[in-house]
């Protein structure tokens, strides 16, 4: 089990004021393979819970495990914790500070002690993951677009190798291309590279088809977990909590209303083509 949660709850600005319970008492597992589908409506507690899972927040109560081991304990320490969980933060294209975009990709591999001579290749590696063309390292990240400087941070991340993938909205701000190219890139990280992937995100139409278990939050807690399916049964509480079930889903449901022979578990838009396909062969 690489990571455990157990009893996490974090209070921002804790005997101030303006204090704030961000978390209650979460308790989450996830396992080596998995996609995480981490999905709640704004200021449900999502970006508190992942920046936990790498040490960047400090539990006020309960505690993280890596591979069973407590990454606030002295068996660790915070830069292997790092090394191993990777954190692509929003908008992390504000990040980019290099001359080139080499720089940028190679910063993190390099303070993670890999030696000189294997940067280019590591910087390759990443920048061909991502879909970037390999003649853009020379370039100055600054010249490129909106979805290519995202490209080039995200790259930055995969450059170190983690096993664990964390993406805080990856998508956002981007055109439908763009999230298409972002979605499809973390998709082939976790079939190809078998990283193990959460993806934190407030679209369910971005993450049904990927996620291999979804995580809901509300108030700084999991109300709902499960795959899918199994989580788009509760379309009504769902909408409750500020979350949509996806457009597919919801065209399948009417149909099935109106008394066509559909099967609404289907959410993408494949599937549901194909379910629609059904109904017109059968008129
Ligand atoms: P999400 O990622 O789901 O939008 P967050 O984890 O950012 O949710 O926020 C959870 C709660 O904690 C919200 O009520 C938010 O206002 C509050 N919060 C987040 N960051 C801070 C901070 N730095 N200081 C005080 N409160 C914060």
């Amino acid at each position: 089990m690489p990571i455990r949660v157990e009893g996490l709850s974090y209070i921002y600005n804790a005997g101030q004021p303006m204090e704030k319970l961000a978390l209650n008492n979460v308790s989450l597992a996830i396992e080596d393979g998995e996609f995480i589908g981490l999905i709640g409506h704004t200021g449900s507690g999502k970006s508190t819970l992942v920046q936990h899972l790498n040490g960047l927040l400090k539990p006020t109560k309960g505690r993280i495990y890596l591979d069973g081991v407590d990454i606030h304990s002295k068996e660790i320490t915070l830069r292997s914790v790092r090394q191993q969980v990777g954190m692509v933060f929003q908008y992390p294209e504000y990040q980019l500070f290099g001359e080139t975009v080499f720089e940028d990709v190679a910063f993190g591999p390099k303070n993670m002690g890999v030696p000189e001579h294997q940067l280019a290749e590591r910087v390759e590696w990443a920048l061909n993951l991502v879909g970037l063309d390999i003649g853009l390292k020379d370039r100055s990240p600054f010249e490129l677009s909106g979805g290519q400087k995202r490209k080039v941070a995200i790259a930055g991340v995969i450059a170190m190798q983690p096993r664990i993938l964390i993406l805080d909205e990856p998508t956002a701000g981007l055109d439908p291309k763009g999230r298409d190219e972002v979605l499809s890139l973390v998709s082939r990280l976790h079939q190809e590279e078998k990283t193990t992937i959460i993806l934190v995100s407030h679209s369910m139409e971005d993450i049904a088809r990927l996620a291999t278990r979804l995580v809901v939050m509300a108030n700084g807690e999991i109300v709902l977990e499960g795959t899918p399916e199994a989580v788009f049964q509760h379309a009504d509480y769902l909408e409750r909590i500020g979350l949509g079930v996806p457009q597919m889903k919801k065209l399948l449901q009417a149909l099935q209303e109106q008394g066509f022979d559909v099967h609404p578990d289907h959410y993408t838009i494949e599937a549901a083509e194909g379910e629609i396909v059904k109904i017109l062969e059968t008129k």
